[in-house]
């Protein structure tokens, strides 16, 4: 998520930070702000908008001297995109400043703590909490900043980059990381350091970089070589400076070809940001204020509305199988933008979830705004902070999935399905239809999902041998059952976006009725055959497509030896419970339709006449 710079050296700070907040422009932001120390005083300038639009406050309201200096774009995920909410914070005395990319997960009760002592905020964000608890750290105890840093980092749930300094002692910036990355660029004059969230800002100045291990912090002071120590217990870790190779571009897309192949690779961290605070597994519980605070409301709907459009729409017919598994609720899932004309039937007593990544979607936002007027209470499940569905909402869940660039949506939609999953197992527990080991190994096995992703993609050189085969066929079909019928839609979907093959996503025991007039030896069909999960039943549709010479692609569990012996090609998934299994199955999916149009030659992160936000009905 977003992006952080800063500086400290013989340099002036203000254009190297400025132009390293361009530089990580791509990763997505909503507001940008800056912390210089001018020789004699902390000034700080923040906005609401682009790295523009904070220059041109910077150039009215602060000078920009200074040889030390932070930077930050901000990509909310605690409290709206406003000036305020923008990074730098600065702790209540003025004398801290911080940049911060991540979430805070235990903020609520650390900040009850410190507004007990005394201490006020301006903002509605973790991070102001975050530099507090330093500054309360560093008084109580009597600590310079870095032991500061320390003591309130151990105190901390959640995952960070941050760069602090104190305009106290202007010559350090102690910086730190878990879980969001940091680079430190040092030199090319003496004793130089720049800070940044990837090396992008810095490489024209310095091809010497340290990056941070998770749970590691360093003390960068002017003229003295850079220490990196654990945040644990203090303790050295060897400094490794690598010597970069790689160039701007590759940069920003993080070593991947492609924004999608990135953020079909970020799927482990995103869902585990999902999850993160949410999911506490050790006290078996589920945590979401939106749920929590409108509990009866969701008790006593007669039924939920899935409203939602494309992809996102896909992930609202994941969640109906798990509503209705799980917590025994009716589900009805609706394309926003046939359900906004169609005149449809809405009660005070019905809860609309709406779904939507960036939070914009035309036709969606105009289907709450129907809900709303008649009525019925509004959920929504976006993934920027502070978009318009989020306004319009009644309540709602972000997703925490990150900047999404690729057009081809991925980690939104099984970001997505995670979210749509707590839900439905919080209100499973509420109503009594889960028995408490159940929800217990619901939270085990969700807890386990991102590993088994990471395992899931180890199948790229498999997958890209398959695309390869198939991927000057004119058609293709995908089937699934059960939970995997959606991802079988999704798989198609992704299929036709960026290769522009068509391809169509059936209920397996469907292609009967219709499809099946269109297989033959020419025609790729893609079978997800997971263990759990009617297996038998899609094995026999398996033998269907065999006895009339399609070509197999079957999305199984590993191990299988069934589907394998009928298949012309398997992809393996790791294990799972059926109603987590479309969280696996749809990686798969995400290569294949990936490297199948790479092979073609086609504009993968920017297909032809699509928008990554449909702001328009
Ligand atoms: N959680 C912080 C906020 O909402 C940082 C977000 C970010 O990574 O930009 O302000």
């Amino acid at each position: 998520m977003c992006g952080i710079v800063g500086y400290i050296g013989p340099r002036e700070a203000y254009p190297i930070i400025i132009e390293g907040l361009k530089r990580l422009e791509y990763r997505g932001y909503d507001s940008a702000g800056i912390a210089l120390f001018d020789g004699n005083d902390l000034k700080v300038a923040k906005t609401k908008g682009k790295v523009v639009d904070l220059e041109a406050i910077v150039e009215k309201e602060i000078t920009t001297n200074g040889k030390v200096g932070i930077g930050h774009t901000r990509w909310a995920t605690h409290g709206v995109p406003n000036d305020v909410n923008s990074h730098p914070h600065v702790s209540n005395s003025g004398n801290l400043a911080i940049i911060h990319n991540g979430i805070i997960e235990n903020y609520e009760s650390l900040k009850q703590e410190l507004i007990s002592r005394g201490y006020t905020f301006k903002s509605d964000t973790d991070t102001e909490v975050l530099v507090n608890l330093i500054e309360d750290v560093q008084k109580q105890q009597k600590l310079k900043l870095g032991k500061a840093v320390q003591a309130a980092l151990n105190q901390v749930v959640g995952a960070y980059a941050i760069a602090v300094f104190d305009k106290n002692k202007p010559d350090e910036i102690v910086v730190a990381r878990l879980g969001s990355p940091l680079a430190v660029g040092i030199g090319p004059k003496e004793d130089e350091f720049f800070i940044a969230s990837d090396a992008s800002p810095f490489l024209e100045y310095t091809k010497n970089v340290v990056y941070l291990e998770d749970e590691e912090m360093a003390v960068i002071r002017f003229h003295k070589p850079i220490k990196i120590r654990k945040i644990e217990d203090d303790s050295l870790v060897d400094t490794y400076v690598q010597e970069l190779q790689i160039n701007l571009e590759q940069i920003e897309k993080g070593g991947y070809d492609h924004f999608m192949l990135k953020e079909i690779h970020e799927q482990p961290k995103a869902i585990t940001d999902t999850y993160r605070g949410r999911l506490v597994r050790n006290e078996a519980i589920i945590k979401m204020a939106g749920v929590e605070d409108n509990m009866k409301r969701f008790l006593n709907a007669n039924r939920i509305i899935i409203v939602a459009c494309g992809t996102s729409w896909h992930a609202g017919l994941v969640a109906e199988y798990i509503f209705e598994d799980l917590a025994r609720i009716p589900v009805e899932v609706e394309y926003a933008s046939e359900f906004r004309y169609r005149n449809p039937v809405i009660t005070e007593n019905d809860v609309v979830i709406a779904i939507s990544q960036s939070g914009e979607t035309a036709d969606t936002l105009a289907a709450i705004k129907l809900a709303k007027s008649k009525g019925a209470f509004v959920f929504g499940v976006c993934n920027v902070v502070g978009s318009s569905i989020a306004r319009e909402s009644d309540a709602g869940a972000y997703t925490h999935a990150g900047p999404e660039i690729g057009v081809a949506s991925t980690k939104a939609f099984t970001t997505q399905i995670t979210v749509l999953t707590l839900i439905a197992l919080r209100l499973a527990r509420a109503k009594g239809t889960i028995s408490s080991s159940d929800f217990r190994t619901h939270l085990l096995e969700l807890e386990m999902i991102p590993k088994k992703v990471e395992k899931a993609l180890e199948s790229d050189a498999n997958i890209t041998t398959i695309a390869n085969i198939y991927k000057d066929v004119s058609n293709f079909l995908y089937l699934g059952r059960g939970y995997n019928f959606p991802v079988a839609l999704e798989g198609a979907l992704k299929l036709k976006e960026i290769s522009y093959i068509h391809a169509e996503g059936y209920p397996a025991a469907e292609m009967k009725h219709g499809p099946i007039a269109l297989i033959d030896e020419n025609m790729p069909i893609v079978v997800i055959a997971t263990k759990k999960g009617h297996y038998e039943k899609v094995v026999s549709n398996i033998q269907e497509i065999k006895s009339r010479k399609g070509k197999i692609i079957g999305i199984v569990t590993e191990g299988d030896t069934q589907v394998r012996a009928l298949a012309d090609h398997v992809i393996e998934v790791p294990d799972t419970l059926e109603s987590l299994s479309p969280l696996l199955t749809t990686i798969p999916l995400q290569l294949l339709s990936y490297h199948i149009a790479v092979m073609l030659g086609k504009n993968v992160d920017q297909p032809r006449n699509l928008a990554k936000s449909v702001t328009v009905e």
